[in-house]
């Protein structure tokens, strides 16, 4: 799925308009187109701003060349979605859309019911259970069912009798999309949807599309690992490193890119250890533990929605199968991080000297 074109190549033919000018009358004309373009170019700059959304950093920088204002604007309506997408979406809040499809599924008397829901909740369903065909399962929104016994901020995991009990409910079949009729029901009780892993790269898409069509022509937005990029950082690429997971401020590799979206999962964002083992907040859906093959996976493509699920179904697959998965997608590349700290780049990537 697609929000944008590529960026508007839409500069203003203005400098023709000088070289044939010759009247007083054009000479008049000639002053000020110029000193429009001089102001357009005292008020062409980066502007930027960041901000705590979606339980993470949200971040835009943009190049324009019209008023500071109008810069403004573009960034605060990039925020407003955000914000717009974390009230429908996040689970943590009991007015969103989310809360109430799992409010329905945990409900014995209505699960199995069909509920109307937006159409935009049933783009992600569908967008969700069309990575998790792709990656038999590694990718499964119904992780929830048992996350909801971690809290890695108190260092809290389920035993093994809760995760037994509430294994049986991970599986995105479990979840009935009905396209027609823009419907969902559940075939199992007490099943638990949460879109951690796909809504930050949709609502990064999001933020892309307003600023494409207002005509901006270089930008990057953010939202924690996930980013997407408008062009280049003016004459040159955007550098966009990839964390070495055991260090602070350490880069492992870094990424001149151009137009193009890439997003990281890392089991160093939210976790805690105990005893030899790390706790971290992504699941491997067929055994409610952590997936503990890699430390990160940084996945390259065209838009944010795909690159976001991808890194995180890649993290769940491992080097091996998460490679073999990429090298079969056209325009999908990869660096994975193993749990030894050994880089592995997918087939089309060239490698850094
Ligand atoms: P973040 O930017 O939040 O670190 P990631 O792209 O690394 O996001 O994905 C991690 C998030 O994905 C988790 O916080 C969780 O919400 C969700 N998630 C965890 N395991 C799975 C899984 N197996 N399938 C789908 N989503 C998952
Ligand atoms: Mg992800």
């Amino acid at each position: 799925m697609s929000f944008c074109n590529s960026p508007l190549k839409c500069l203003p033919q203005i400098a023709r308009q000088i070289v044939g000018a010759t009247s007083v009358a054009n000479r008049h004309i000639v002053t000020a187109v110029v000193l429009l373009l001089l102001s357009y170019a005292v008020n062409a700059e980066w502007y930027n701003d960041k901000q705590a959304i979606m339980g993470t950093e949200v971040s835009v920088e943009l190049w324009s060349e019209k008023s500071p204002a109008k810069a403004a604007d573009a960034i605060d309506k990039v925020m407003a979605e955000m914000r717009r997408i974390d009230q429908h979406f996040s689970p943590y809040i009991k007015s969103s859309e989310l809360s109430v499809l799992n409010r329905h599924a945990r409900d014995k008397n209505t699960f199995s019911k069909p509920l109307p829901v937006s159409p935009e909740l049933f783009k992600l369903l569908y967008n969700a259970s069309a990575i998790s065909d792709l990656s038999e399962g590694a990718f499964d929104i119904t992780f929830a069912s048992v996350a909801k016994f971690y809290d890695y901020r108190k260092g809290i995991k389920p035993d093994q009798q809760q995760i037994t009990r509430q294994l049986a409910a991970i599986n995105y079949k479990h979840i009935i999309l009905d396209a027609r009729r823009g419907r969902v029901h559940f075939e199992h009780a007490g099943v638990r949807i949460d879109l951690g892993g796909i809504a930050k790269g949709y609502a990064v898409d999001q933020g892309i599309a307003i600023l494409s069509a207002m005509h901006i022509k270089h930008a990057i937005v953010s939202a924690g690992g996930d980013s997407r990029l408008i062009g280049d950082r003016r004459g040159r690429p955007w550098l966009t490193g990839i964390k070495d997971p055991r260090s602070e401020q350490d880069m492992a590799v870094v990424m001149p890119l151009e137009n193009t979206a890439i997003s990281t999962s890392g089991d160093y964002e939210r976790f805690f250890i105990d005893g030899d083992k790390r706790y971290h907040h992504i699941l491997q859906p067929k055994t409610g533990d952590s997936a503990r093959e890699v430390r990160s996976v940084t996945i390259v493509g065209e838009d944010a929605i795909t690159t976001d699920a991808l890194s995180t179904t890649v993290f769940v697959l491992g080097v091996k199968s998460g490679l073999a998965l990429v090298n079969r997608l056209a325009g999908i590349d990869a660096v994975i991080i193993d749990n030894q700290g050994k880089l592995h780049y997918s087939a089309e990537l060239e490698r850094p000297e």
